[in-house]
């Protein structure tokens, strides 16, 4: 269980080829698999940005990477897994909870429903009881 060297030959650290950040050279941003092929590093002199391999996943992110970059490959933890355990109430600044309340459309369609049925079964109810005293004022 690795990552495969075909895909680790293709595999470039994505702040040194992209952009405004490319690093001269033919082929920039090489990688270097360490701690037991958990890690990879960017062999650019000035980058040393650090990719952890989840789950056999290259997380290929320039913030992963600046998240790392000054951490000296010796001392990098366990990459952890590609889907983060997340406690209920966990308040993470990294981890925002999702505060937007998620509104079912058919609940608000099945309230607007029994609004509308009592409307009209409280219509009816008057209709009927102004019926019922115009009967009585006509017997009288
Ligand atoms: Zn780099």
């Amino acid at each position: 269980m690795a990552v495969s060297k075909d895909l680790l030959d293709i595999l470039r650290c994505p702040y040194c080829v992209s952009g405004e950040t490319r690093k001269a050279g033919d082929d920039p941003g090489r990688l270097k698999l360490v701690c037991d092929g958990k890690w990879l590093v960017c062999q650019e002199p000035d980058c040393q940005r650090k990719y952890p391999i989840k789950e056999d996943i290259p997380v290929m992110l320039i913030d992963q990477g600046d998240k790392w970059m000054n951490t000296a490959i010796e001392d990098l933890p366990e990459p952890g897994k590609l889907v983060e355990e997340r406690p209920m109430s966990a308040s993470s600044p990294s981890a925002p909870v999702a505060t937007v309340p998620t509104t079912d459309p058919m609940i608000l369609v099945g309230v607007g429903v029994a609004i509308l049925a009592v409307l009209a079964l409280v219509g009816w109810l008057m209709m009927r009881r102004s019926e019922e005293s115009c009967a009585e004022c006509d017997q009288d």
